[in-house]
């Protein structure tokens, strides 16, 4: 990843270096220019229909998708933690099928539950099911390089400093934007609309996005279509990504990937 917080005036600067140094760097600055705002639309829950066509639109654009699913959601008996997840989900073995193809699958809760109104304790042993369940049943799943993504977007600061602990980083609630990746970066926060469909609010907050000078814009995004709690027209999604893709300085990521890097 090239240094994501560069300014315009270092960019120009860089670019004036690169003349100096021949044709063959300056092509090279040309071909890659710094990246400098990132973007991760952060798909929840795990509907089966849904990120599965999630997973062929982001392909279209050779794009990883990221994916965050709830580790028993697909027992026989899973309780419904609301009415808005009453939808067919994903198994692990779409799940592996899914990152085999390049898609990132972070853990969503053990079972959906809001970490922050749990007694502390049982928040804590929740989310260590949840890790024990993934690195079971995903392949090659490692806590420590994991985006831990609350049910919610409810965390406390007391279960937060746990947490570090545990995984690489925490998806919680509720400011889109963040700084650009950087090393050490341990607390993502994002937005998120619902229950109805979110086309509008996210094409909003995109472009909002695009008129700062740099920085990392989370959005948690769920089903697509009819599916879930604020779902996103999948037309909308894949013009998002051909307009997204055709502008250089914007990089589409999941958050794994943005800090794995680093
Ligand atoms: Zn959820």
């Amino acid at each position: 990843m090239n240094t994501p917080s560069l300014t315009r005036r270092d960019f120009l600067k860089n670019l004036g270096a690169a003349a100096l140094l021949g044709p063959v760097a300056a092509a090279c600055k040309t071909e890659h220019p710094a990246k400098t705002h990132f973007i991760t639309l952060s798909f929840d829950d795990g509907f089966r229909k849904s990120s599965i066509k999630t997973a062929e639109i982001f392909e279209k654009y050779n794009l990883s998708a990221c994916i965050n699913v709830i580790a028993t959601a697909h027992h026989p008996d899973f309780v419904l933690p609301d009415e808005y997840h009453d939808v067919p989900v994903g198994d692990f073995g779409l799940w592996n099928e899914l990152q085999e193809r390049g898609h990132e699958i972070m853990p969503h809760g053990y079972m959906h539950a809001n970490l922050k109104e749990a007694p502390i304790e049982r928040a804590k042993d929740l989310i260590l099911r949840c890790l024990d369940y993934f690195s079971r049943e995903l392949k090659g799943f490692e806590p420590q390089k994991a985006i831990f993504n609350f049910p919610y977007n409810a965390s406390s600061p007391e279960i937060e400093a746990w947490l570090v602990e545990h995984v690489k980083a925490f998806r919680t609630g509720y400011a889109p934007i963040n700084p650009a990746p950087h090393a050490g970066q341990t607390r993502l926060t994002c937005t998120s609309h619902g229950p109805g469909n979110i086309d509008r609010h996210l094409t909003n907050e995109i472009d909002n996005f695009l008129a700062l000078p740099s920085g990392w814009l989370i959005y948690n995004t769920h089903g697509l279509d009819d599916e879930g709690w604020g779902p996103l027209s999948a037309t909308v999604l894949d013009q998002l990504l051909a307009r997204l893709t055709a502008i250089d300085t914007v990089e589409v990521i999941p958050t794994g990937r943005a800090l794995a890097a680093l």
